[in-house]
């Protein structure tokens, strides 16, 4: 996966973060629309995911319920 601003290649296993921090860090003012939207909605997907994660922690087996709610779905 190649960055569309540089010449940045991403290759770890975790190129879709890698990628998203990087547009963060060092083009977030050149995004297209499209790209900033996509950029916002990940922050937000991964915000919410950090947020559950250490909700998780602080509830211990809370997330059973969770889970098996989700897995209806
Ligand atoms: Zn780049």
């Amino acid at each position: 996966m190649k960055c569309n601003y540089c010449d940045k290649i991403f290759d770890n296993d975790d190129l879709i973060l890698s990628h998203f921090h990087h547009l963060g860090e060092n083009h977030y003012d050149v995004l297209t629309v499209d790209d900033k939207i996509m950029y916002d909605t990940r922050k937000k997907m991964i915000e919410s995911k950090m947020k559950y994660e250490s909700q998780k922690k602080i509830d211990g087996d809370s997330d059973l319920i969770f889970n098996s709610r989700n897995s209806k779905v």
